[in-house]
C-alpha cells in the first residue's frame, strides 16, 4: 500500500461534506474520439461544474472544514483565477470574508467574476510567487486563514471527490488523462482512483511552457520554473519550493506526465468545440489535446477530464477560427 497524506477515507469524508454544494457532473462517451482511437473514450464534463471548474470541490471542502473562529477571520489565497473564483463562491455561501491575490497575468474575465462574487481582490507582481508574498503579508497583518490552491490536505481531498466520480462512472477505465499544474487535482484523483482501482493508469498533462511539476519530478525535488503566458493559463505557476504534499503524491502515484505545445492545446480547444460541442479553456482541453497529438498509448477505456471552461470568449472565438491569438493579448 502506497503511503500518502491524503487517504481514500479523507476523500470520502470530503464527498459527504460538500454534497449539495457541488454538482456531480456527467461523463459522456465521445463518439468521435472513440472511433478515432479504437477504444471507448469518455469525457468527464467537469468544466460544467458551478464556477466553471473543479476547483469548487477543494475550496468547498476546505471552507466547510474550518472551525467557527477561523470562519470569523475570513479566508485568503493567491490564485491564477479558478481557485480564487471557487473560494469566493464557497466563502460567500458561508457568509465569510474572502481576499484573493493574483498576478498581472490573470485574464480579465476571471477577475470580473471573482469581483462579482463579492471577494476583495489584490493584484500584485507578475507571478504566482509575487501574489503569494502579498498573501503572507495579509495573513500576518490581518489574521486571515490561507487556503492555497493545491498544497493543502482538505483541498486535495476535495479534488479527490472528482476521482471517485470518474471511477464510479467508468469502472473499467484503463487510463485517465488529468490536467496537471500544482498537482492538487492529480494528487486527489490518483489517491481516490488507485484506492479503488489500482490498475487504472493516470497520466498528468501540462503545457510545455513552464511545466513546474514535470521539471520538479525530473529533478527529484521542487524546482522553480519561469512562468510564461500560455493558452493553458490555469496551469501556470510553480509548485512551491516548500511543497508538502502534492509533489510526493504526484511522484508516487502518477504513471506519467505528458507535455504539450501551444498549437496542440489550441487543437484540443478546437476539437472540444467543433466535435464535442463543448466550450473548454486551454487547461481543460489538454487531455483531448494529448490524445490528438498522438502522445497517449490507449489500449483500453480512457477517461479524459475536462477540468474548466473559464476562457475569454474573444480568445476562444479566435482559436476555433484557426487564428492563434497572441499569447500576450490572451493573458491581458
Ligand atoms: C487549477 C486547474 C488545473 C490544475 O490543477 P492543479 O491542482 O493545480 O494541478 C487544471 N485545470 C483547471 C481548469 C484548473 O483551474
Amino acid at each position: 500500500m502506497i503511503m500518502t497524506q491524503v487517504s481514500p477515507q479523507h476523500i470520502r469524508a470530503a464527498r459527504e461534506r460538500i454534497a449539495g454544494k457541488v454538482e456531480r457532473t456527467p461523463t459522456v462517451l465521445s463518439q468521435n474520439l472513440s472511433e478515432r482511437f479504437g477504444v471507448p473514450v469518455h469525457l468527464k464534463l467537469e468544466h460544467r461544474q458551478t464556477t466553471g471548474s473543479f476547483k469548487l470541490r477543494g475550496a468547498s471542502n476546505a471552507v466547510a472544514s474550518l472551525n467557527a473562529a477561523e470562519k470569523a477571520r475570513g479566508v485568503i489565497a493567491a490564485s491564477t483565477g479558478n481557485h480564487g473564483r471557487a473560494l469566493a463562491h464557497a466563502a460567500k455561501l458561508e457568509g465569510m470574508r474572502a481576499v484573493i491575490c493574483m498576478s498581472h497575468l490573470v485574464p480579465g474575465n476571471k477577475l470580473d467574476e471573482i469581483r462579482r462574487l463579492g471577494a476583495e481582490i489584490r493584484i500584485v507582481g507578475n507571478s504566482q510567487d509575487d501574489a503569494q508574498q502579498e498573501v503572507d503579508r495579509l495573513v500576518a497583518q490581518e489574521g486571515l486563514v490561507m487556503l492555497p490552491p493545491f498544497d493543502h490536505p482538505d483541498i486535495i481531498a476535495g479534488q479527490g471527490t472528482l476521482g471517485l466520480e470518474m471511477i464510479e462512472q467508468v469502472p473499467d477505465a484503463a487510463l485517465m488523462l488529468v490536467p496537471l499544474s500544482g498537482g492538487g487535482l492529480a494528487a486527489g484523483v490518483t489517491a481516490a482512483v488507485k484506492g479503488v482501482s489500482p490498475r487504472t493508469k493516470i497520466v498528468g498533462v501540462s503545457m510545455a511552457r513552464g511545466a513546474a511539476m514535470k521539471a520538479s519530478l525530473d529533478a527529484g525535488r521542487p524546482v522553480p520554473v519561469e512562468e510564461l503566458p500560455t493558452l493553458a493559463d490555469s496551469l501556470g505557476g510553480g509548485i512551491g519550493l516548500d511543497n508538502r504534499l502534492t509533489f510526493a503524491m504526484c511522484r508516487d502515484l502518477l504513471d506519467d506526465v505528458i507535455l504539450l505545445s501551444e498549437d496542440e492545446i489550441a487543437a484540443g480547444i478546437r476539437h472540444a468545440y467543433e466535435r464535442e460541442r463543448e466550450i473548454v479553456e486551454g487547461a481543460g482541453a489538454v487531455g483531448i489535446a494529448a490524445l490528438l497529438a498522438g502522445k497517449v498509448n490507449a489500449n483500453g477505456p480512457v477517461v479524459v477530464l475536462l477540468s474548466g471552461r473559464n476562457i475569454d470568449m474573444n480568445a476562444h472565438r479566435k482559436i476555433v477560427c484557426g487564428e492563434a491569438p497572441s499569447l500576450k493579448e490572451h493573458a491581458a
